[in-house]
C-alpha cells in the first residue's frame, strides 16, 4: 500500500505517500466534516486518502488547504469538485500561470499524473486568514522561503503547526528565497508549537523542534558562506555543485531512506546560490 495512516489525535491523521518522497496530506475530523491539507501528488493516492478519511468521518472532505502552488501539494485538488479549496491569493495565481507546464514537465517523469486538471483554489486570502470549526481555530500564515506562496498553517487550540514544505528534512529553496525562509524558521521557534507537521516525512515532536529548526537555519547560512568562499578561491561550478551537505552544516542524513532526494534538493540548493551570488 502506498499510503500509509498515522493517528495523531482522536480527530487527526496523517497520510503519507511513499511514492513520492513520503509527501504528507493531513485530516481534521469534524462531524460536518473534514479539512485537509495538502492533495498530494498522484490523484489515485489522493482517491485512497479520500476513502479512508471516509471510514473515519462518514461526511466526507469538505474543505481543502494548498500550503503553495507545487504539484506535489495541489494536483490531488483534481479529485475534487465540490470542496472549498483555500489557498494564498498568490498560490491561486501561481498555479494559474504555471500548472499546467509544470504538469506537463512533470508527466515526463511521471506519465500517470498526464491530462490531470489543475483545479485551482476557490477561496483565496492576502497574508493571514482565519479558519474555525466551532472552537477549534485554524490560523493560515503566510510563510515565504521555500516558495513565495507558501503558508504554515497553525492548530491554535493544540499548538500544531502544518508547515508544508516550510519544514521538511533538508530545507530547499530553489524556487523561493533563503533569506526569507532563515526568517520564517527562526518565527516558527518563536512560536513554541508542539508537533510540526513537515510537508514531508515524519512529524517534529515538541523536544526536538528547537535543534531540528537550528541546524536547518545553520545550514542556509553555511551554504551561502560556503559558495561564496569557494568562488572566491575560483572554484569551478562543477566543483561547487560536488561541495557535500556535510560541509554545510548537516552531518548526518537527515532522510536516510530517501538520500537521492536528500542530494537532489543539496545540489539544487548550491545552484540557486551559486546563480545568485555569480
Ligand atoms: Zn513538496
Amino acid at each position: 500500500m502506498s499510503v500509509n495512516e498515522i493517528k495523531i489525535a482522536d480527530n487527526l491523521y496523517i497520510y503519507s505517500s511513499s511514492r513520492y518522497h513520503n509527501i504528507n496530506s493531513s485530516a481534521f475530523l469534524t462531524r460536518e466534516g473534514v479539512l485537509i491539507i495538502d492533495t498530494m501528488l498522484f490523484p489515485d493516492d489522493m482517491k485512497r486518502v479520500r476513502r479512508l478519511v471516509k471510514l473515519r468521518e462518514p461526511k466526507g472532505i469538505k474543505d481543502i488547504i494548498n500550503t503553495h502552488y507545487h504539484l506535489d501539494h495541489t494536483c490531488g485538488n483534481a479529485i475534487f469538485n465540490d470542496a472549498r479549496i483555500i489557498a494564498l491569493d498568490l498560490c491561486r495565481d501561481m498555479m494559474k500561470r504555471h500548472g499546467k507546464e509544470i504538469l506537463e514537465e512533470f508527466a515526463k517523469v511521471e506519465p500517470e499524473i498526464e491530462g490531470t486538471e489543475i483545479n485551482l483554489p476557490n477561496i483565496t486570502f492576502n497574508k493571514k486568514a482565519n479558519l474555525f470549526f466551532k472552537d477549534e481555530e485554524f490560523e493560515l500564515i503566510s510563510t515565504p522561503g521555500h516558495s513565495p506562496d507558501s503558508i504554515c498553517v497553525y492548530w491554535k487550540n493544540k499548538e500544531i503547526l502544518f508547515a508544508g514544505d516550510t519544514v521538511i528534512p533538508v530545507p530547499y529553496f530553489y524556487y523561493g528565497n533563503r533569506e526569507k525562509l532563515i526568517k520564517t524558521l527562526v518565527d516558527i521557534i518563536a512560536l513554541k508549537p508542539k508537533l510540526i507537521i513537515q510537508g514531508h516525512g515524519m512529524p517534529i515532536q515538541e523536544e526536538n523542534i528547537e535543534k531540528e529548526l537550528n541546524s536547518k537555519i545553520k545550514y542556509l547560512k553555511k551554504i551561502n558562506e560556503i559558495v561564496k568562499e569557494s568562488i572566491e578561491t575560483k572554484l569551478s561550478k562543477r566543483e561547487i555543485y560536488r561541495i557535500p551537505i556535510d560541509k554545510c552544516g548537516i552531518e548526518k542524513d537527515p532522510d536516510p531512506d530517501d538520500s537521492f532526494w536528500t542530494r537532489d534538493i543539496h545540489i539544487s540548493n548550491l545552484a540557486r546560490v551559486y546563480g545568485d551570488l555569480k
